[in-house]
């Protein structure tokens, strides 16, 4: 690749080696886009898959996969900062199986202040809400979430990045951050701050992407978690590791069921001659029912 770079690049080391040497950090997809591919669109959640990623590399010890070159901080806040909350019609169905992992541990809601990180337009500030939660506060860089967010939850949200000074010291029940600790160019600085926020004896619950889950060892480099997006990648050995290293103790690591109607997985899977399978999920009737599996998400709820 021999065009100009119109953003600026740097490096990324491993989040668990001291040394990132090639030899136990080699190659494990190529890089296959040029600067001129990305547009914020590319950094919209949910959108179909352009299946764009940096160069990525694989830690032969720990099994974290990460870009090794990555947009600088400034380029990566300019395109989250106009991409668009792409997700809305999904979020109904995201809802109650975000919510029922920690559904028993949070029960008692009453006066309890809660924080969303990378919160979009709110949806999972209404379910803490509806369950009881006095405060609720959520970050979303993109401009757009603050505007379509419920009424009674907008006056939470900081359009912006998380990070520190935003809220005092052991100051929420509970953190939640839904995937996008793997968009992060620093996870453990926003883990640690997170333990910051976090009153002793409250939890953070995190969902994201698991490396290891079938749906990515089948599609490989067409995963749709392979994607420029993406930062640091783990798996349900890596993770508790890294939340411990920020403080945290962990209460459990588990699959995440996700429900959807057909046609949604239909568009997000990486299947050829998709209009057929439209015809035939609408030919059978099911093309809106909801389908649920464990689609490569997995969940960590963790204790302060
Ligand atoms: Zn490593």
């Amino acid at each position: 690749m021999s065009q100009v770079n119109k953003y600026n690049y740097i490096t990324k080391e491993c989040l668990f080696c001291n040394s990132t040497d090639d030899a136990s950090h080699p190659v494990l997809y190529k890089k296959n886009f040029n600067d001129e591919d990305l547009n914020a669109h590319v950094f919209s959640a949910r959108r179909t898959t352009e299946h764009f990623h940096y160069e990525m590399v694989k830690c032969s010890k720990t099994g974290l996969i990460f870009s090794r070159r990555i947009l600088d901080d400034a380029s990566l806040n300019e395109l989250y900062k106009e991409s668009l909350v792409t997700f809305g019609e999904q979020t109904e169905y995201i809802k109650n199986d975000y919510w029922l992992p920690i559904a028993s541990l949070a029960k008692n809601g009453g006066n309890k202040k809660a924080l969303d990180i990378g919160c979009s337009n709110g949806f999972f500030l209404e379910v803490l809400k509806d369950n009881g939660y006095g405060g609720v506060f959520g970050c979303e860089p993109s401009t757009e979430a603050k505007e379509i967010a419920r009424a009674d939850v907008r006056e939470g949200i900081h359009t912006g990045f998380y990070g520190p000074g935003l809220y005092p010291e052991n100051f929420f029940d509970l953190i939640t951050c839904f995937q996008t600790l793997d968009h992060l160019s620093d996870p453990l600085g926003m883990l640690k701050n997170m333990y910051f926020n976090t009153k002793p004896g409250g939890n953070a619950y995190l969902i994201m992407h698991n490396t290891k889950a079938l749906q990515a060892k089948i599609f490989g480099e067409k995963s749709p978690i392979i994607d420029v997006e993406h930062i640091y990648l783990f798996n349900k050995e890596n993770l508790p590791e890294l939340c411990k290293k920020a403080g945290f103790k962990v209460v459990s690591v588990f699959d995440l069921k996700n429900a959807y109607p057909f046609s949604y997985w239909i568009r997000m899977a990486p299947l050829p001659f998709k209009k057929l399978w439209v015809t035939i999920f609408k030919a059978l009737g099911i093309y809106n029912k909801l389908f649920g599996i464990k689609a490569g998400n997995m969940g960590i709820i963790l204790e302060k």
